[in-house]
């Protein structure tokens, strides 16, 4: 395989040229497939020729000339036994008369159309020069039409991938019963490169393609199942399960877990009990009780006395985590420890000094967690909330803050099967598919902003009722000065509209204090309105709060709305989320919309934002790195996906290190998955 992946020998500006279509080596070129084919393979009699159709057609030249009219073109006549045709150039060399002399046997290839006169032209076709030593001579294949930059033509593409078919000869990685269903890579290749009109017409080039995106989804789930092993195979700390104390405080909270809860406790304590490293993502829908579940997955570990750590990707919800979690453990007195960023800096030390002593049992807070200065005693559970947040890197960081600590991701929406099974194939999945008895569903409302008075007046209904209500203003990329302009507006706003309603604003640019101290309002009902940015997107939790409101909804993502959504319904009364929007509406946007106001499933919204996104976008910080698919689609190659999960196991059982080899040849850009 090493001949494939070198750098092509060639000119430099060829070279230049490859770059920019990402080709780098003969493999690159390889699966570069064509975008469409030409058929040079047969001959058409002129009369035969349809219009509409392209065609090669044959004859001798009965005249050239250039005519002058509005712009001068050269038309030249061409006949054979059948018809004659008109082949039309508005660009020609001095030299046309050489070129097309009369009595010459040409070949023309070009969509054939009917003029004015209903008589059939070609408007600049390829020519073929027939000389006494290439007479019949005709191509077997389809003439590839590959996509191609300024600089780099269709011939020397053809001559670079040719000589990348000569290098081409890889080992089937399939066992042989399996391969017998499909083509082989190889054969693959080369019949897409050089497709012979049987082939296509018996369904070849179907085949071929078919196999390309089998290997594609395979390679990459065989480095997703070699990212897995790399990670369970290290060994961790066996936690033994303190049943009596988990029974105890089960039986102490407000609620009963749901059934879907108790599997996923299940299933992370059968991970922390076990001396391999636990690697589990967490998956439910927003408002599924995910918080309560990382809470007694932590009570292992600290009644054990070692550390766990808690990390959330902004301020405002790592806090709540930290509230949250210290209502629930209150009364088995844990020692919990509060680390971010705006801390004073003798707050940060003192903060350092008690994850360093093991004095602190429970650390939660933001990034801050993962800088070089925080040095755990014996830290043995990492919890990731809203993982998605984080890249890769940040959390191998986590990871060397202590030998191998189980660790357990939660995602913020769900994760749509397709990419979990592809993308998310190095972790344990753990689904809560069931949320909590008695929410009332959320009834959702599009409203366009010319109607926003109507909004206002059942606001202010609402209101009476002792309800309270978010009002969220959307993250305008372009400026946070006008954002923070937009929601200062609508707070003013709103201050006039509802002058009895004790109103609070929060957003970016406030203190940590202050937001908290906003927050605390809001939870404890001296705020009835909040005024927010999507600073509260994530997390926030305020079960007295039955109505939202979202401005600019149409410019807001899937998965943002949902989360935002997600704010309410949390306690028993009938919750709304009003969305208002601005005309006009582009095209992604009106679906988005539809999609939100249909659905309330977290996991089909997250299968209808992957057929509107496509996987790079909502892989996040996850994709760098990771292989994008470029043949297979998640969408319409979906039953591959359990198909290439299967065999990845039986190739790497059968010869790793090719399995291996293939994979990065592949996905070479994958490196810091392989790395590891
Ligand atoms: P998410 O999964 O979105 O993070 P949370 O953990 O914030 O959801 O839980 C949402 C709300 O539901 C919280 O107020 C939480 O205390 C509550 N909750 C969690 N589990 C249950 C349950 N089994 N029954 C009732 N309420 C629950
Ligand atoms: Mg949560």
């Amino acid at each position: 395989m090493d001949n494939l992946t070198k750098p092509i020998p060639s000119a430099d500006k060829i070279t230049t040229c490859l770059h920019q279509l990402n080709i780098y080596s003969y493999w690159d070129l390889l699966l570069h497939i064509p975008i469409r084919y030409e058929d040079l393979t047969q001959v058409y009699k002129i009369a035969m020729a349809s219009a509409g159709t392209l065609a090669l057609v044959e004859g001798v030249i009965l005249s050239a000339e250039i005519i002058r009219k509005k712009t001068a073109y050269l038309e030249v006549k061409l006949q054979d036994e059948t018809a004659i045709i008109t082949l039309i150039f508005f660009k020609y060399y001095p030299n046309y008369a050489t070129q097309y002399s009369i009595g010459k046997t040409i070949r023309a290839f070009g969509e054939i159309k009917l003029d004015f006169s209903g008589a059939k032209t070609m408007l600049h076709p390829k020519i073929q020069t027939i000389h006494a030593s290439n007479q019949n001579k005709l191509s077997a294949t389809f003439s590839p039409v590959y996509r191609t930059v300024k600089g780099l033509t269709q011939t020397q593409l053809i001559k670079l991938v040719d000589e990348a078919l000569v290098q081409l000869n890889l080992a089937e990685i399939l066992p042989s019963a399996i391969a017998k269903q499909y083509l082989s890579i190889t054969e693959a290749l080369v019949k897409l490169h050089k497709l012979t009109p049987l082939d296509y017409h018996n369904g070849v080039h179907k085949q071929a393609l078919q196999r390309l995106k089998l290997d594609e989804m395979l390679t990459l789930q065989l480095i997703m199942h070699n990212l897995y092993n790399l990670k369970r195979n290290e060994t961790s700390v066996a936690l033994k399960v303190p049943q009596a104390v988990v029974d105890d405080f089960i039986s102490s909270l407000p609620f009963q877990l749901t059934n879907a809860q108790q599997r996923v406790i299940k299933e992370i304590y059968q991970d922390l009990s076990s001396n391999r490293q636990m690697n589990r993502l967490l998956q439910g829908d927003v408002g599924s009780g995910k918080t309560i579940v990382a809470t007694i997955a932590m009570l292992p570990a600290v009644i054990n006395n070692y550390q766990v750590c808690i990390v959330a990707p902004t301020e405002i919800l790592a806090e709540q985590h930290y509230n949250k979690l210290g209502q629930f453990l209150l009364a088995l007195k844990f020692n919990l420890v509060w680390l971010s960023g705006s801390l004073t800096k003798s707050e940060k030390q003192s903060a350092y000094d008690a994850i360093s002593s093991g004095e602190a049992q429970v650390v939660i807070g933001t990034h801050a967690i993962f800088q070089e200065q925080v040095k755990f005693n014996n830290l043995v559970l990492v919890i990731v909330d809203e993982q998605h947040r984080f890249g890769v890197q940040q959390r191998l960081q986590l990871q060397n803050k202590a030998l191998n600590p189980h660790q357990l991701m939660m995602s913020a929406t769900p994760i749509p099967r397709s990419l979990a099974m592809s993308y998310y194939a190095d972790f344990d999945l753990s689904i809560i598919d069931e949320l909590p008895p008695n929410r009332k569903p959320i009834v959702t409302k599009l409203v366009n902003n010319g109607r926003r008075q109507e909004v206002v007046n059942f606001v202010q209904s609402q209101l009476k009722l002792g309800v309270q209500i978010y009002w969220v203003c959307p993250l305008i990329e372009e400026s946070e000065v006008q954002q923070l302009a937009n929601t200062q507006d609508t707070y003013t706003e709103l201050c006039n509209q509802f002058p009895e309603a004790a109103i609070g604003l929060i957003h970016g640019r406030l203190k940590s204090k202050e937001k908290a101290a906003v927050m605390q309002d809001f939870l404890d009902n001296r705020l009835q309105i909040l005024v927010a940015t999507t600073v509260i997107e994530v997390g926030v939790d305020v079960a007295n709060a039955t109505i939202m409101v979202i401005e600019h909804s149409e410019r807001m993502g899937l998965s943002q709305l949902h989360q935002l959504r997600g704010r309410v319904g949390r306690g028993s009364r009938e919750s709304q989320c009003i969305l208002l929007y601005q005309n006009p509406l582009g095209m992604v946007a009106k679906k988005r919309l539809g999609v939100i106001a249909k659905y309330t499933d977290g996991f089909k919204i997250a299968h209808q934002d992957l057929l509107i996104r496509g996987p790079g976008e909502l892989l996040g910080n996850r994709q760098s790195g990771l292989p994008i698919l470029k043949f297979a689609s998640l969408d319409e190659d979906v039953n591959l996906i359990p198909l290439s999960q299967q065999y990845a196991k039986t190739v790497l059982a059968n010869n790793s290190d090719l399995a291996m080899d293939y994979a990065k040849l592949w996905h070479a850009a994958a490196g810091l998955y392989l790395k590891t």
